[in-house]
């Protein structure tokens, strides 16, 4: 078994028991992580506020440098990383490796934060009065983790909040702990104070000492829409400051003019990569046309094509399996009640079987094709490797279907005509737009801009809102007296 300790003021402190963390390439159990409660989110929260004044007083330069080192032995640490993420979440290592990537990405914006906190001024705004804003720190900052992204989704916060000046707890997904062990021990390496980074384990307990904790100014939350609704209730209920992303169900428009082989390509990695387990995942193929007769043989081709397998040893899937037993048998039932409310399975996942783990988590690439609107199967998200076929006559169509959905995440269209492409761009509800790319999801340097249902709060994760979040303003006007005062410098 491998130990998952939580880490508060510079201590690794060890606590055995708690919720079994599975390997979901085989079913077993490779990790126990501990369900940590008000008591640890406490010992965390004190340690982070007593950090926080000689963190804040740290000359900006200095807090970027443990950034740019923590850059550094992210990389050296690169394969040990990817593994576990791979061992604890069923990602392949090619994706493992894109994941940590991107989370890099977001540890090499911090790196720039004595630009990012750069202040604007003003002379003259009175006769003799300038003005000028300052970025300052809030506090105690706390990240909520769902067990997707095990590197990448915490990387989208602690890096960030830290560099502005903030002290932080983290609280990971308890699907997925292992990751953020390594993380934070590197972030050790790197330099950083003790108390200033605060790991703590757990569920819904952990969560709820921290939504209430008087120390906590701001939480930055990922994971489910019901449970992002909560975080961002509760937490503003309390004064604190809240992001929280949740889930999504994003739509993907094919033309009939869009470019038949890179569309199938990007419809299967947008569906099937990461086992659809994203939450730019693109889950409905909007067919407009001749789109559906045009693409739908060579993408269900490319389904049935996909290797499902362990991604926990040398040879390599294309795809791996889902997070847990429970997790697929929901996926399977959404795709029995697509079935049994008429639509119908034209690639089916459901007979995968791999023979050298069989008690893995596995359900293979999965196409449901005359999907409705109505049909439970279009309005929830899924979150597995399953498209849904819609087929409409036009693009106004197309939109309108995508416009009703609650969430608004993502929403991409397939096209040659940049007609079409802008109509799309400028109407589709959804906060993230990709014209002929299937997962638009933003880098680093862009806010992470979900809408409605997929994300609660103003200010979004990633880019120079994520600085905002972090960050309060402060704006000085200065005014100096004493007209004889040029004699100082006159003799
Ligand atoms: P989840 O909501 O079950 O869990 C997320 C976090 O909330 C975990 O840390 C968990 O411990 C905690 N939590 C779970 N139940 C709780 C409860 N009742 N009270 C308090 N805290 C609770 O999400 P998940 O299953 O880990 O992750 C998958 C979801 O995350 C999907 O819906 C996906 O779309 C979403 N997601 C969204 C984004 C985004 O940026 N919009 C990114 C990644 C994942």
């Amino acid at each position: 078994m491998l130990s998952c300790p939580s880490y508060i003021a510079g201590e690794w402190r060890a606590v055995s028991g708690g919720t079994p963390v599975f390997n979901p390439s085989t079913g077993d159990v490779i990790a126990e992580c501990p369900a940590g409660g008000a008591a640890e989110v406490d010992a965390a929260a004190q340690a982070a506020a007593a950090a926080f004044p000689a963190w804040r007083d740290t000359p900006v330069v200095e807090r970027a440098r443990v950034m740019f080192r923590y850059r550094q032995l992210i990389e050296e640490n690169f394969d040990q990383l990817c593994t576990t993420v791979s061992r604890e979440h069923g990602k392949t290592l090619v994706e493992a490796r894109g994941s940590l990537f991107r989370g890099m990405e977001n540890v090499e914006y911090a790196c720039g934060a004595p630009a990012l906190l750069m202040g604007d001024t003003l002379e003259n705004i009175a006769r003799g009065v300038d003005c000028e804003t300052m970025l300052q720190p809030l506090g105690v900052c706390a990240g909520i983790t769902p067990f997707n992204f095990p590197a990448m989704v915490p990387l989208w916060m602690y890096p960030l909040a830290l560099v502005c000046g903030n002290t932080f707890v983290l609280k990971p997904s308890e699907k997925v702990p292992l990751t953020a062990v390594l993380l934070v021990e590197l972030l050790e390496k790197a330099g950083l104070p003790k108390g200033v980074l605060n790991l703590v384990h757990g569920g819904r307990e952990a969560v709820d000492a921290i939504l209430t904790h008087p120390k906590v100014r701001a939480i930055s939350f990922v994971g489910s829409t019901p449970i992002a609704r909560y975080i961002y209730e509760t937490g503003t209920r309390h004064g604190k400051r809240v992001q929280a992303n949740g889930g999504a169900k994003n739509y993907i428009v094919v033309m009939p003019d869009a470019d038949v082989a890179r569309t199938v390509e990007s419809l299967s990695t947008a569906a099937f990569g990461c086992a659809g387990e994203r939450c730019m995942a693109g889950s409905t193929a909007l067919a407009v046309g001749a789109a559906a007769e045009r693409v739908l043989p060579s993408l269900v081709s490319a389904a049935k094509a996909i290797r499902v397998g362990p991604t926990d040893r040398p040879a390599q899937p294309d795809m791996g399996p889902l997070i847990t037993a429970p997790h697929r048998d929901r996926v399977l039932s959404l795709v029995a009640s697509g079935e049994s409310e008429g639509a119908k399975v034209i690639a089916d996942g459901r007979s995968v079987r791999v023979a050298e783990a069989p008690g893995g988590f596995y359900l293979g690439a999965t196409i449901v094709d005359g999907v409705q609107p109505g049909m439970t199967l279009a309005r929830e998200e899924v979150f597995g490797p399953v498209l849904n076929v819609m087929r409409m006559d036009d693009l106004d169509a197309a939109i309108e279907i995508a416009n009703r959905s609650a969430f608004g995440n993502g929403a991409a269209i397939f096209t040659n005509s940049g007609k079409a492409a802008r109509e799309f761009k400028h109407r589709v509800k959804a906060g993230m737009v990709g014209i002929n790319v299937g997962v638009p999801a933003t880098m680093a340097m862009f806010p992470f801009t979900g809408w409605d249902e997929s994300f609660f709060g103003d200010l979004h994760i990633q880019g120079r809102e994520a600085v905002q979040f972090y960050t309060q303003q402060k704006v000085v006007s200065t005014r100096w007296f004493g007209e004889g005062v040029g004699d100082v410098w006159k003799k």
